[in-house]
């Protein structure tokens, strides 16, 4: 009996596999492609996300550079560029890294930490009972044998993408608004090169002008987007609103070409990519902003594009999909341990459906604030005004990384509780260590930032559960000591020299089924 079955070996399915693995909970991965899916999609990743990764240790990896990830000086906004480097309080980070890599890094990851991913396996049905799941694959046997095979588990988890099948056969909903107005067109094609200003990247189009790069460039007819890349082929792509398309012809660069005639009035010549660099020719008519009526029914639980899909401008879906699956991971690992009651696993939804509203909020008003019309350009010229005032500019910068998420937390908690806790370095008796380092095996840490170690004196013996990390910190940190979660929040905080530890204790039981202080000494060690 495997703990969890997880269908989908896409970003976010390894990810929770590798988090259940960092937390002694073994999982079997479902996937029918045959390795990492080579199909173009992320070009990058946005916000918090970067920061997470950093403190998975996987950052540099991904990154292919060494070092910690700097906060990003600007990002777009419905065609807009937004300058971030005036802000007091920049959360913005970005990671060019193509969605192809992102898996392979994953999936290394996951088979380093023993996870067992079996490529060329469907999922195909499942049932459930109150002793767990059996799950049905097509596939090929690993003795070699084609054929389905079964799996129990204890809990399923549908990281199956949009079209998930494990969604439709748990019976959960999926509303929320398709709409075939649009098409959009992608293809890496090379122009003249003549065109391209080597100094800023921007596209040089006789009869229109200047198109920047990396940018949803609106006209009056449509959007271009020029996005070219030190290591492959520029992608190119359009979208259009009110245009049919003949869904059954095969794209083409010629489609391409003229339906950049028709956004730009001016002809932009395209001519296949050389190399061995990724193709790509996508026509996609439609869009879609969809949200699960429910992530979880029973032992069954939907992950990432599973439970929501939206527009991918901006590309917000990797920082909500792969912190849907931190949130997800230790709690599911703290339940099948049988360290806290299957209760716990209602507070996925509850922190993560408003934080995938918000996504749809702001990738639907993109969306909006980008298609043609005079009202729209209107509109356009009195958002470019609200983005001169700086609060409006640390406004969008916190939405889109994700730094305005707050938890749920008790009347009169702490501050800092819910809040994604910043990087800070530590001076213990080790070294100084940042906390993202701390963080890179998923432990929950209690942080005793206290001038004489007053938590840690209380603490019972050496809990296995939760690393205590006692020191001094380096710059100010608004909290003498903190309980932080294996994703990056915190559980409990507290700014007095003298913690409050019955507020600790509650906190460590309710998130991780245990208790660290011995209250018998705790009065008189506080006292
Ligand atoms: C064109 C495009 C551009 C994008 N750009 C960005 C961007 O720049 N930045 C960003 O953050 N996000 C971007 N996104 C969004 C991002 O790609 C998705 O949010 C992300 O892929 C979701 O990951 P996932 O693991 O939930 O699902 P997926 O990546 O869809 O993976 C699902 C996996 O499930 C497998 N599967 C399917 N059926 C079954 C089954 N029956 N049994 C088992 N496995 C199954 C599939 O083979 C697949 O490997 C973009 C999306 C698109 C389409």
């Amino acid at each position: 009996m495997n703990d969890v079955i997880i269908a989908g070996a896409g970003p976010n399915g390894l990810m929770l596999a590798c988090e259940l693995a960092m937390a002694g909970v073994q999982s079997v991965v479902l996937d029918p492609s045959a390795g990492p899916n080579p199909e173009p999609r992320a070009n990058g990743m946005v916000g918090q996300v970067v920061a997470l990764l950093d403190r998975r240790g996987v950052y540099e990896r991904m990154a292919g550079s060494p070092g910690p990830p700097s906060p990003a000086t600007g990002h777009v906004f419905s065609g807009f560029r937004v300058d971030f480097s005036g802000l007091a309080n920049n959360p913005m980070y970005l990671l060019k890294v193509p969605q192809l890599r992102i898996v392979q890094v994953l999936a290394a990851r996951a088979a380093d930490l023993g996870v067992d991913v079996r490529w060329g396996h469907a999922l195909a049905g499942f049932t459930q009972d109150a002793d767990g799941v059996r799950v049905q694959a097509s596939g090929r046997e690993k003795s070699g044998q084609d054929g389905p095979i079964v799996l129990s588990g204890g809990f399923l988890v549908g990281a199956d993408g949009g079209h998930s099948l494990t969604r439709k056969l748990a019976g959960i909903d999926f509303p929320g608004v398709s709409s075939d107005a649009t098409v959009s067109r992608t293809a890496y094609a090379h122009v003249p090169e003549a065109w391209v200003d080597s100094a800023t990247g921007a596209l040089d189009v006789p009869g229109f002008g200047r198109v920047p790069p990396l940018l949803h460039y609106r006209t009056e007819h449509g959007v271009f987007v020029w996005a070219p890349f030190p290591d492959r082929a520029p992608l190119i792509a359009t979208l259009e609103w009110d245009r049919p398309a003949d869904e059954d012809a095969p794209m083409t660069l010629e489609e391409l070409r003229a339906s950049i005639g028709r956004v730009l009035r001016a002809d932009v010549p395209l001519s296949e990519p050389t190399g061995d660099g990724p193709r790509l020719l996508r026509r996609v008519v439609g869009a879609n902003s969809r949200l699960a009526s429910r992530f979880r029914e029973d032992r069954v639980l939907l992950l990432g594009d599973a439970a929501h899909v939206h527009s991918a401008i901006g590309g917000p879906g990797l920082n909500l999909g792969l912190q849907d699956a931190v949130n997800l991971g230790w709690k599911l690992a703290g339940v099948v341990h049988g360290w806290i009651d299957a209760t716990l696993l209602d507070t996925y939804e509850s922190e993560r459906r408003p934080v995938s509203e918000r996504v749809l909020m702001h990738t639907r008003a993109q969306s909006a604030l980008i298609a043609p019309g005079s009202e729209v350009t209107a509109l356009r010229e009195l958002f470019a005004e609200l983005l001169r005032d700086p609060h409006t500019v640390q406004y969008i910068a916190d939405l889109l990384s994700g730094a305005d998420i707050r938890y749920p937390a008790a009347p009169g908690a702490h501050p800092l509780v819910g809040r994604w806790v910043p990087d800070f370095t530590i001076n213990t008796s080790e070294g100084a260590r940042r906390l993202a380092e701390l963080s890179h095996d998923a432990q929950p840490l209690l942080v005793d930032l206290t001038t004489d170690g007053a938590i840690t004196r209380m603490i019972d013996g050496r809990p296995d559960r939760i690393a205590v990390i006692a020191g001094r910190p380096v710059g100010e940190v608004a909290a003498s000591a903190l309980l932080v979660r294996p994703d990056g929040y915190v559980a409990w905080a507290s700014s007095e020299r003298r913690p409050d530890t019955a507020e600790l204790d509650a906190a460590t039981r309710k998130w991780f089924g245990v208790s660290l202080i011995d209250q018998s000494h705790a009065a008189a060690k506080t006292g």
